[in-house]
């Protein structure tokens, strides 16, 4: 199968990238190298350089590559950035996946696997979160992926356009030769390495007055290699139904704790300061990950959050100033 990845020169696309190669597929990665990086590309992936926001680049790329399915990952993916520069997200995100989707159904292009989120759901009403959950979406990057989730249902039932929605909740690790290099870095295991390299002096705890076991915020960290081995099962299911997953290890752990692990792993002392709440955080987010474990089989290979941190922490020193720039 030919699979064109949208993002593949990205953190998480860049790993489904590495997998699917791994599993023989042939990869297209479109990118606008906006934040990915060219050397996270595999060497086997053909590479586009082209931005979802130029209709013609999209149509060309579709018109000589002809995949048969479609990974989409490129987009802005700040809750915090979100709620300041909501137009980002509730423009660019939505215009460029439609821009892609409507290329798509021009092409005859009907498989394809969406990148979703946990910040749809801002209101849980049962935790762990599963898919009947009702969706409240968290800032306007989750609100931007819920009106994508929207358009593939329409598009299912008008064009026969096959899709898998993952929620992903939160992504982290690495492989042996992938991982996560943003700039600027706002994710918190990376934030928390760079202290313990050296290259930061402290990391800030986002909040502690939150009704968690500790105060601080709760999340899900799911390994990227799992995450990728998620996309690759539901590729091969999208004949059958579209489908929507919540993907996660089903337990959380909090900021103090990641801290914690993070400084058993790495052996180093990690400063820490209390700043305040981050606007669209909740306070708990656990996946209940029960429906893709039993419609498609998925079960994750790396669940520990500090393996999740070991893997990333291996990466990091092998790659201390991140990708080659
Ligand atoms: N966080 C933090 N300090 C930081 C970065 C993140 O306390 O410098 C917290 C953040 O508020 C959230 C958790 O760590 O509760 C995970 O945040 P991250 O940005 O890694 O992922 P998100 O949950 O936004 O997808």
């Amino acid at each position: 199968m030919k699979i064109l990845v949208t993002g593949g020169a990205g953190y998480i696309g860049s790993v489904v990238v590495e997998q699917l190669i791994a599993t023989h597929e042939s990869v297209v990665v479109f990118d606008n190298l906006s934040q990915g990086h060219r050397a996270a590309v595999h060497p086997e992936a053909v590479f586009v350089e082209g931005d979802l926001a130029d209709r013609k680049a999209v149509d060309a790329a579709l018109t000589q590559h002809r995949p048969d399915a479609v990974m989409h990952f490129a987009s802005k993916t700040l809750v915090g950035e979100s709620m300041q520069n909501p137009f980002l997200y509730l423009g660019d995100n939505v215009t460029n996946g439609l821009n892609l989707l409507s290329s798509m159904v021009e092409h005859g292009v009907k498989r394809i696997i969406l990148s979703s989120t946990a910040n749809l759901f801002d209101q849980p009403e049962r935790m762990p979160i599963d898919e009947s959950e009702r969706i409240v979406p968290g800032s306007p990057y989750g609100e931007s992926k819920f009106i994508l989730e929207r358009i593939l249902y329409w598009l299912d039932r008008i064009h026969g356009v096959r899709f898998a929605c993952l929620r992903y909740f939160n992504a982290a690790g690495a492989t042996l030769t992938r991982g996560e290099d943003h700039e600027p870095e706002l994710h918190l295991i990376p934030i928390v390495l760079q202290v313990a390299m050296g290259k930061r002096e402290k990391v800030s705890i986002f909040g502690d007055d939150y009704p968690t076991r500790d105060g601080t915020c709760l999340r899900d960290y799911i390994h990227v290699v799992d995450l990728a081995q998620a996309h690759i099962l539901a590729l091969g299911a999208l004949d059958r139904s579209s489908q929507v997953y919540n993907l996660g290890n089903g337990e959380g752990f909090t900021v103090k704790e990641v801290i914690d692990t993070a400084s058993e792993v790495t052996g180093k002392k990690i400063r820490t300061e209390l700043g305040a709440r981050r606007a669209g955080d909740p306070a708990v987010l656990v996946a209940a990950s029960g429906k893709i474990r039993k419609e498609l089989g998925w079960v994750p290979q790396f669940p520990h959050v500090r393996t999740i941190i070991e893997s990333a922490w291996r990466w990091h020193q092998a790659n201390p100033d991140g990708y080659l720039k």
